[in-house]
């Protein structure tokens, strides 16, 4: 009889060791009892002996050949370890839900292999072909590179040059994309330019293709797998390139359960593999200039738009002049504009719903939510209230609950509401809308799009849904309702998030050959952050930023851990954290810093309470020391059933 020591996905650090009858290899999945279930594990190492006595058995091993290599083995132990999560649910999180269920890793329908069906018909630029010739110079070895360009500067067309001439040399690619920039359009483009198999991995994959594709890239029969965030975890034997597009995307960052970062990982993917990494983005994030600055990434520029395309002219509207709360007097005249030159316009608000506060006129009562910390909106098409955190729905009251006065209103403007409004303005032109409410169906979000690509003029209403990567090019004019809040947030990260999304949804416009228009309605045209989108000058604002954050010691130039404990009852879970702080302030490691607890940002959630506790150091090793000796005395605290916790390294909210 051999020792198996075994990931399983459970709560806990360790992992557990089992007498084992078969031959099995390490990266097998095998079934073993625990507690009274039976659960899937994967074997991390063989061993003689171990430290505990009387040792189950593998009931079965599952796979005779390793269904996870050395190579995703190394990587997701160091992931686990960087993280600070149990491994065995580290390896759970990164494998399909048939195969962690103990399917067979057998492929069935392996889809169609592509041929190349179009070149470009262009000849690239000169910023192109330097940074595709500095890329490709070095295939074999880790370098990484930022490649900044403007929005619709050519980056894809980058990306694919590069990318087939890695699967020439017999090697694959793995892009990853932002959740809202695996459109069709930037899959089929993948496709027609590629020979050999584009496997992308997306929300609409079904288990079995789920699976299909896991083993396609894991057999080496799938050239490039283009996913979201969990496709870092990819197996891929002859990794020959890692792109990350759009690396700015918060949506790289998992928030739940396992909370790591695809973006900060493709490094890491990209160093053990010994290839080159590709971020690409018109809005490097303040890590990536610094990464930069520090000369851990090489700066690849594209500074203009290939062709006629050039970058649109940005104007303010100052708010404080105008009368109405959403569509102000010039913007109208501007959309009337446009369409009539037979133009689409865009009109981005970052809010959907028909409206965001429903109040008493007479005492101000407001409508809010008896689960969290969060005012109700109001939805028209359904006539209901409901809370955009924890869901609940309700109609709406009919008197104030407070006062019985009947003058209940609404406040302020959401998409829908803004719809309505455009369709009482401009009754012969449609107006589209795009949310979470008007694209939950599984295709509808598709055949908005492709309704918008045939180029018919139109009004596009919609949430930062729109800001992503898409490529309308009849699309001349640009509204930006409500960048107000951004400006007023106490999140330290929220302006640099603002001048991205900004320079972004203004991206969106003056393609093909139209020279666009972007107009922005705000209260604070004064703000410094104006000067800098209105001329594109991306890279100096974030410049003022990281000076900034240099000054006040925080990320990228400060490392960040968050402990985050929520209970029903607010003292419990403050008290935790108050023992939690104890324990720490225990630990002799004095260039870690403790701040809180404190309430988060909405406190109460779903009913349950929410408080943090910070950890910053200048140094990552040190914060990672203590956070290891932590969770080596945690067990002590006495934590009740009832409070739930979490560590977040490198936390972004
Ligand atoms: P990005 O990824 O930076 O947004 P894309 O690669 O999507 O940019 O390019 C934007 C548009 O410009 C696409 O329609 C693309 O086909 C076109 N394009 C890219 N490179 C060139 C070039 N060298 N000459 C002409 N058009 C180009
Ligand atoms: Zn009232
Ligand atoms: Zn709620």
């Amino acid at each position: 009889m051999q020792i198996a020591e075994v990931a399983i996905p459970v709560p806990l650090h360790n992992t557990f060791d089992y007498l084992c009858a078969e031959r099995f290899e390490i990266g097998a999945r095998v079934k073993v009892p625990f507690g009274r279930k039976k659960v899937t594990g994967v074997v991390l190492a063989q061993k003689d002996k171990s430290h505990f006595e009387k040792l189950k058995q593998v009931e079965e091993v599952l796979d005779n050949e390793a269904l996870l290599s050395n190579d995703i083995l190394e990587f997701l132990m160091w992931s686990a370890n960087y993280y600070h999560h149990p491994v065995g649910e580290v390896i759970n999180n990164a494998i399909p839900k048939n195969l962690r269920n103990g399917h067979p890793a057998l492929i069935k329908k392996p889809g169609e292999k592509n041929y190349k069906s179009s070149s470009n018909a262009f000849e690239l630029t000169i910023e192109q072909i330097h940074a595709i010739n500095e890329i490709v110079k070095n295939l074999e070895n880790f370098n990484g590179f930022l490649l900044h360009g403007v929005t619709g500067s050519g980056k894809t067309e980058v990306y694919l040059n590069i990318t087939e001439k890695v699967i020439q040399a017999g090697g694959q690619v793995l892009v990853l994309v932002p959740e809202i920039g695996l459109t069709p359009q930037m899959i089929s483009r993948f496709e027609e330019r590629i020979d050999g198999r584009v496997v992308a991995v997306h929300s609409q994959l079904n288990e079995t293709q789920r699976q299909d594709a896991y083993l396609m890239a894991k057999n080496g029969d799938a050239n490039v797998i283009l996913g979201t965030r969990s496709a870092i975890f990819t197996p891929m034997p002859n990794l020959g390139l890692v792109i990350v597009d759009e690396e700015h995307d918060g949506s790289f960052k998992q928030q739940s359960n396992f909370r790591y970062s695809a973006r900060d990982l493709s490094f890491m993917r990209a160093k053990f593999a010994n290839v080159p990494l590709i971020l690409g983005t018109a809005t490097p994030s303040l890590e990536t200039l610094k990464n930069v600055s520090e000369k851990k990434l090489t700066r690849l520029t594209l500074s203009s738009r290939p062709g006629e395309a050039i970058l649109p002219d940005v104007h303010l509207i100052d708010m404080r002049s105008q009368n109405s709360e959403a569509l102000s007097i010039p913007l109208i005249s501007k959309i009337k504009h446009y369409l009539g030159l037979g133009k689409q316009v865009m009109l981005f608000i970052n809010r959907r719903g028909y409206a965001p506060i429903y109040y008493c006129l007479d005492c101000g009562w407001q409508s809010e939510c008896t689960n969290c910390d969060s005012k109700l909106v109001y939805h028209r098409s359904i006539n209901r209230l409901k809370c955009h955190h924890c869901g609940i729905e309700k109609a709406p009251e009919s008197s104030c609950p407070s006062c019985r006065s009947s003058s209940l209103k609404i406040l302020g403007y959401g998409t829908e509401r803004l719809e309505e409004n455009l369709e009482t303005h401009f009754p012969e032109t449609e107006v589209i809308r795009i949310d979470r409410d008007t694209t939950r169906k599984k295709k509808a979000f598709a055949s908005h799009l492709k309704k918008i690509n045939s180029g018919e003029s139109c009004i596009i209403v919609g949430t930062q849904m729109l800001a992503k990567g898409h490529d309308f090019s009849n699309l001349a004019f640009v509204g930006i309702l409500d960048v107000d809040v951004g400006l007023m947030s106490t999140d330290f990260r929220a302006t640099e998030h603002l001048a991205q999304l900004l320079i972004q949804v203004s991206g969106r416009c003056g393609r093909g050959d139209y020279k666009g228009e972007v107009n922005i309605q705000t209260r604070y045209p004064h703000h410094p952050i104006f000067n800098y989108v209105k001329d594109s000058r991306y890279t100096e604002y974030a410049k003022t930023l990281l000076l900034e954050r240099k000054e006040t010691q925080l990320p990228p130039y400060a490392h960040q851990a968050l402990i985050c404990a929520n209970a029903k009852s607010k003292k419990l879970a403050e008290n935790f954290l108050n023992e939690i702080a104890q324990l720490i302030n225990k630990i002799d490691i004095d260039s870690v810093e403790i701040w809180g607890p404190v309430p988060g940002m909405i406190e109460k959630k779903s009913n349950y309470y929410y408080f943090n506790l910070y950890l910053q150091s200048n140094n990552r090793k040190e914060l990672r020391r203590l956070i290891k000796t932590f969770y080596h005395h945690v067990d002590k605290i006495k934590v009740a059933s009832s409070v739930r916790w979490y560590v977040d390294i490198d936390p972004v909210e």
